[in-house]
């Protein structure tokens, strides 16, 4: 069923008639446009365009960048040009349809074409972030109807989803995007898994379902009998392919994995997030060593909640996440949050610190180079600040400006960073203290009796290393020597 017109403009956030009639306009000509195309489906050509304007308005995004969706493949599948649609629906759109075709597919074919398309990407210098999110849905899309695809290909293109698209998703926390592209991915990319997953999953349902309405409903009492206005409490499983992820990582089988149900409280302040953690532990007990501040120390994409698991009245094992309401909107879409301040001039206090970065970019390349209308254009480069650094076999591993061979080195693994000797940087042996470049291809030496020293102190530039560096050096002791270090 092809999305109407009216569902659009009922889900957009359309402030006055103009936006409203964007995206009718939008939508006249993506349908004249496509006329007469189909999909492998079989259907009008127009279902895709609208699927894709539909996930956008879902994630809360703006008119314009919704109707851009609707028109994103005019310029590369019709005979209508960019003058046409700049003539139609105005320069913006045309613009950014056309960033849309010079971004191209991302695409993933082994490890080696992955590492070049993504290097590319990362170079790519201009790019709008707009243009990428309308990427994403258009795979999104794509991947949701893979059974129409030939086998052989279906596998390509989930694996290079989950490689290369959710990974961009979760740099730009749109975490909604990001398991939405990888539980679709999933069981094209790897089917026997996803079965058996599914099927276990179903089996453990039943016993799941009776914890969590009792801890539902207990919850909620006791918050409500604390004096706590305004919160919710709501509940999901978790996705299946985080849930796969989380069984390989570990090593787990599914009976000790904790949090396959996990309870979510959404209050007002950060105040009453740390009250309900008081009364969670009050009330039941908490797996000790599972209790994670994500609100003292966000994650690096700039994630906030706090996660606790507890053991339930009857013996179950759940998790609990608690946050504010406006860390779950930009955990959930933090593009569009910010989107959203652009356009509304609300205040900058309110943004992540990775989205905050981006704007204080975007506001540089405004006094620098442009003059033209911005309040609707983000310009920058997202990655500025970061380096993107690469495995022996293509992994990417992403670190803050300045980081050394050593952050790399715990980036990989604890025991990778405890036991590091030195590094292999492109080829060539360096010290853990040389500083990383993107694009650099780094591999670490280890010496199994090898031990963390005092001095790595000095170039580590992660908190994860410098951590687990404190760590060892205070577990065995050898801290107290070296305060100097200011530690
Ligand atoms: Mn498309």
């Amino acid at each position: 069923m092809i999305p109407k017109m009216e569902d659009l403009l009922s889900m957009v956030k359309t402030e006055s008639k103009e936006d409203e009639d964007l995206i009718r306009k939008s939508y006249n000509f993506a349908e004249k446009a496509h006329a007469g195309q189909k999909r492998k489906s079989g259907e009008p050509y127009l279902i895709h365009s609208a699927y894709v304007a539909k996930i956008l308005a879902e994630l809360g995004l703006p008119p314009v960048v919704v109707a851009t969706g609707l028109v994103h493949d005019v310029l590369e599948e019709t005979k209508y040009t960019k003058k046409d649609l700049a003539e139609s629906l105005g320069e913006e759109i045309a613009n950014l349809a056309e960033k849309i075709v010079k971004l191209g597919d991302i695409r993933y074919q082994g490890n080696e074409k992955n590492i070049e398309n993504l290097r590319k990407f990362f170079i790519y210098k201009t790019g709008d972030l707009r243009a990428l999110v309308v990427r994403l849905a258009d795979r999104l899309h794509n991947v949701e109807t893979l059974e129409y695809v030939d086998k052989t290909k279906q596998k390509r293109i989930a694996l290079e989803t989950l490689e290369v698209y959710a990974h961009l998703a979760n740099r730009l926390s749109l975490g909604q995007l990001k398991s939405r592209l990888e539980d679709a991915s999933f069981k094209y990319a790897y089917p026997e898994e996803y079965q058996k997953i599914k099927k276990s999953l179903e089996n453990k349902k039943d016993v799941s379902q009776e914890y969590l309405l009792e801890t539902k409903v207990k919850l909620e009492q006791i918050i409500r009998e604390s004096g706590i206005k305004n919160f919710t409490i709501d509940s999901r499983q978790k996705h299946l392919y985080s849930l796969w992820n989380k069984l390989n990582k570990y090593d787990l089988t599914i009976n000790n994995i904790f949090d396959i149900i996990a309870i979510r409280v959404i209050v007002e302040t950060i105040e009453d997030c740390y009250k309900v953690l008081g009364l969670i532990h009050g009330q039941w007990r908490p797996m000790m060593n599972r209790i994670r501040d994500y609100i003292a120390s966000p994650k690096s994409n700039g994630y906030q909640s706090i996660h606790t698991i507890i053991y339930t009245d009857s013996g179950g094992i759940i998790e609990i996440q608690i946050r504010t309401l406006e860390m779950h909107n930009r955990a959930e879409n933090g593009i569009a949050a910010h989107f959203a301040y652009k356009e509304k001039g609300g205040a900058e206090k309110s943004l992540s610190k990775n989205i905050e970065w981006s704007h204080q970019l975007h506001e540089l390349n405004l006094s620098k180079n442009y003059r033209e209308n911005f309040s609707h254009k983000i310009e920058l480069d997202f990655f500025r600040d970061r380096v993107f650094v690469f495995t022996p076999k293509g992994d990417i591993i992403d670190l803050p400006l300045g980081s050394s061979v050593i952050d790399f080195a715990y980036a990989i693994h604890t025991r990778i960073g405890d036991h590091a000797l030195s590094g292999v940087v492109n080829g060539k042996n360096s010290s853990l203290n040389t500083i990383l470049k993107t694009n650099d291809v780094v591999e670490i030496k280890t010496n199994k009796n090898g031990k963390p020293s005092p001095k790595w102190l000095e170039y580590a530039k992660t908190n994860l290393a410098k951590k687990h560096i404190n760590n060892y050096l205070k577990d065995n002791s050898l801290l107290e020597k070296y305060t100097s270090f200011g530690i």
